[in-house]
């Protein structure tokens, strides 16, 4: 680089200083979408967290332990970077502490991905970003089917009052006709409840949920073939709440729930559904600061790792 080509660095006062810190596994940035398969998307918005805030610190945390990651998945029996094209794009401009202009920029900086037909791969954030990704998917790809692995089914009327939080995005899509609820699936929900009737509530909006306790009780196996029944051939959004998976493998989210589920468990269950058709992805609420030893964000780059060797699967098996 010549001295002269040195630019300023980021303004904090228009990009959080908490963005664009590093590529997840050191793959390379990309700017450029044209013939991408997958782009890695930092999503760190945290306003609409109820409890302990810090998930706008997700992304980052995840990149940094993703040099871990090698590109060989040798379960799936596919090299990532072999089959695939893609990269790190960064990360959306999100506005913290204002959830409705956040929101505004999730579109706008999505829908160019998406346009260009590449599979977004988002790293959150909270779980009121997944309106804002629903929005923009169903416009490129109509009504999706959701499958959503979370301790909590994220369908309240409202929280504080509010409309947007991360207690209430499905019932919002569901609502702005975003998913079909009568092919998605919520997976994992467990731990005390204000409301007794929260699965009949799920049921009523047409979802099917399958309760941690359910999972346990019927086995992996029949919990997988319920799920890929449920949603068919359909295009599928994945949305995947680190909460889903127990505080002892990962701690370091905001809003934890006990009895989930161990990380083998978690990511055999997402390499088991390797034959839906993944229309874009998100792994959310990982929160570094109440994490130990990087455990947590290790993890959600392993998700995040197993969602695209699925991509690269599937291109794979179409030669
Ligand atoms: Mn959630
Ligand atoms: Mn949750």
């Amino acid at each position: 680089m010549n001295n002269k080509d040195i630019k300023q660095p980021a303004s904090a006062l228009s990009s959080p200083r908490f963005c664009n810190m590093g590529n997840f596994m050191r793959m390379e940035r990309i700017e450029n979408l044209e013939g991408l398969d997958f782009a890695i998307v930092g999503i760190p918005f945290d306003t609409a967290s109820s409890f302990r805030s810090g998930s706008r610190f997700g992304p980052n945390g995840i990149r940094n332990i993703s040099v871990m990651m090698k590109p060989n998945n040798a379960i799936l029996e596919v090299n990532i970077l072999e089959e695939l094209k893609g990269g790190d794009y960064g990360d959306i401009n999100v506005v913290p502490g204002y959830i409705k202009p956040t929101y505004e920029n999730i579109k706008n900086e999505l829908q160019p991905i998406l346009d260009a037909g590449v599979t977004p791969i988002v790293l959150g954030g909270d779980h009121s970003i997944t309106l804002a990704e629903l929005r923009t998917v169903a416009e490129k790809h109509g009504k999706v089917s959701l499958v959503h692995f979370d301790s909590h089914a994220d369908i309240n009327e409202e929280v504080f009052g509010e409309p947007y939080n991360h207690g209430t995005p499905f019932r919002r899509a569901i609502e702005e006709g975003l998913i079909d609820p009568h092919t998605s699936i919520q997976v994992g929900m467990r731990g005390s409840l204000y409301d007794a009737d929260e699965f009949k509530k799920a049921a009523e909006l047409g979802l099917k949920v399958i309760p941690a306790h359910k999972v346990r009780e019927m086995g992996f196996e029949e919990t997988i073939k319920q799920i890929k029944e449920r949603v068919g051939d359909n295009k599928v959004f994945f949305s995947f709440d680190i909460d889903f998976v127990d505080p002892a493998y990962a701690p370091g989210t905001g809003t934890p729930e006990v009895g989930g589920f161990t990380s083998y468990e978690t990511l055999k269950m997402i390499r088991d559904l390797k034959d839906l058709n993944f229309v874009a992805f998100d792994v959310v609420e990982v929160s570094p600061s109440y994490d130990s030893n990087e455990i947590t964000t290790l993890l959600a780059a392993n998700i995040a790792f197993e969602f695209i060797s699925i991509l690269a699967l599937r291109k794979k098996n179409k030669k």
